[in-house]
């Protein structure tokens, strides 16, 4: 048995969906239990509706939400699955749409179950639409509606799965239509707290329910159909030659995600992995490339591997150096930056520190322009806004031979602000100006990966 997840853009119009449903329909005898993302960019638009009801702005939450039961109707209709049955599903998910935003407008308030019940609207109606599309082409789905076995907590719009609980419901929501030989197909992102009432996982949370479920089942793998081939070796924007990864360990594959070039969140795919259930990207648009395939140990590196993975950015970053001026030589004086830190709730990204002296990146976040003030007493601040962060990911930098030391003759002549790297861990960061970022990214793919990277097979499309 297998889950597929497939996210929004796979699911944007009728030549994606019709895409989703051969590559489904191509792998029913793996026995499929197949996860859907809102079609597009439901869930944005969704957000933007909440955001008009917010401003008491009626005529446009009105619009939007009629907009979205119209795009939804044409969609149902263009794949021909306007059978009566998924009519009647869809027709009730519109309408508990527009009474939600008719409820909220009136009470002129939100309360964060009626953001749940709306913001679930995408998945819900997705699903249906999805199923009914399969079964008129000969597979035998069936849509199960996600509050009946993604049993949450309480907290809406991030709440957490209970996994025993979950597990009880896929064997008696799941089991049975398995059993008959059915292709489940489940809105992801969804929920239900214990009293019954619409719960979401927050943004992007359909990965997890996939996860949640691949595990719950013991599934033999976990695939996350994307509309990319895999995790690259750069941004593409960037580096043209990028190319997929074929492997990456989970511990990569989460640096990679803190670092910036996150296609999958590492807390959404941690209960397959804990379970073991191996995990793969693949690209909806190109079904035949291989993607990449995340494991949870690192294999035995060969010749001619590279020193790294994958080279992450981020830009409009902050530095942030700390300057003790008055606990030379006295301790507990990072307790006391990082006190403050803590208590503004300013997040620390990467840090170097001598004695007296502490410099971080942050993001630019609120709070920040209080700390100078807050540390006066100790420490003087300096800023530099305007900073980008690039990070050599891979597990093999801390035992290649020389592997430091290749990334930073890459620098060639950039000035670094700041650099990172444990001999430890699975990455090397360098924070340059915003200017540099894209020129250091683009020195070190071409060291690290090579000429081999610019001779770039054929994608599709
Ligand atoms: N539709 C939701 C979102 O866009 C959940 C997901 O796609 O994973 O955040
Ligand atoms: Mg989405």
């Amino acid at each position: 048995m297998i889950v597929m997840k497939f996210g929004g853009s796979s699911l944007e119009d009728r030549a994606a969906m019709e895409r989703v449903v051969s590559i489904v329909a191509s792998r029913v005898r793996q026995r499929p239990v197949v996860v859907v993302s809102a079609m597009g960019d439901t869930t944005d638009t969704l957000v933007s509706l909440l955001a008009a009801v917010e401003r008491g702005d009626a005529p446009s939450a009105t619009r939007i939400a009629a907009a979205l039961g119209d795009a939804y109707r044409s969609a149902l209709f263009s794949l021909g699955a306007d059978g009566p049955m998924a009519t009647a599903r869809l027709e009730r998910e519109i309408a508990g749409l527009e009474r939600y935003v008719g409820g909220m407008l009136s009470l002129g308030e939100i309360s964060p179950r009626s953001r749940d019940a709306t913001l679930a609207f995408g998945e819900m109606a997705t699903a249906p639409i999805v199923a009914e599309a399969l079964r008129t082409r000969g597979v035998g789905a069936v849509a199960v509606d996600p509050r009946e076995v993604i049993a949450t907590d309480a907290r809406h719009g991030a709440a957490t799965p209970d996994e025993p609980a979950v597990r009880e419901r896929i064997a008696r929501v799941l089991g049975p239509l398995l059993a008959e030989g059915s292709v489940p197909v489940i809105g992801g992102f969804v929920g239900a707290a214990r009293d019954g009432t619409t719960t979401t996982l927050g943004r992007g949370g359909s990965d997890l329910t996939a996860s949640v479920l691949a595990a719950g089942l013991g599934a033999e793998a976990l695939e996350f159909w994307k509309d990319v081939d895999g995790i690259l070796t750069a941004d593409p924007r960037i580096v043209p030659g990028a190319r997929p990864i074929p492997r990456l360990t989970f511990r990569e594959a989460s640096e990679l995600a803190f670092l910036g070039a996150g296609v999958l969140h590492p807390s959404s795919i941690q209960p397959a992995i804990d379970a073991g259930v191996p995990v793969r990207v693949l690209n909806s648009f190109c079904p035949e490339a291989p993607g990449t395939d995340i494991v949870r140990t690192p294999r035995r590196p060969a010749a001619g591997d590279a020193i790294a993975a994958s080279i992450a950015h981020k830009r409009d970053q902050v530095l942030v150096n700390v300057h003790s001026t008055r606990m030379l030589g006295a301790t507990g004086f990072l307790r006391r930056v990082f006190e403050v830190f803590d208590r503004l709730g300013v997040s620390v990204d990467h840090i170097a520190t001598s004695e007296v002296n502490v410099t971080v990146t942050i993001c630019a976040q609120p709070g920040a322009e209080r700390l100078a003030g807050e540390l006066s007493e100790v420490a003087a601040i300096t800023t530099r806004r305007n900073v980008g962060v690039v990070s050599v990911v891979g597990e093999r930098l801390a035992n290649a031979k020389g592997a430091a030391s290749r990334v930073l003759a890459a620098l060639d002549g950039v000035e670094p602000r700041l650099l990172t790297y444990g001999g430890f861990g699975a990455n090397l960061s360098v924070v340059v100006d915003d200017c540099d970022v894209e020129a250091v990214v683009r020195r070190l793919h071409d060291r690290i990966f090579g000429a081999r990277a610019r001779r770039k097979e054929a994608r599709c499309g």
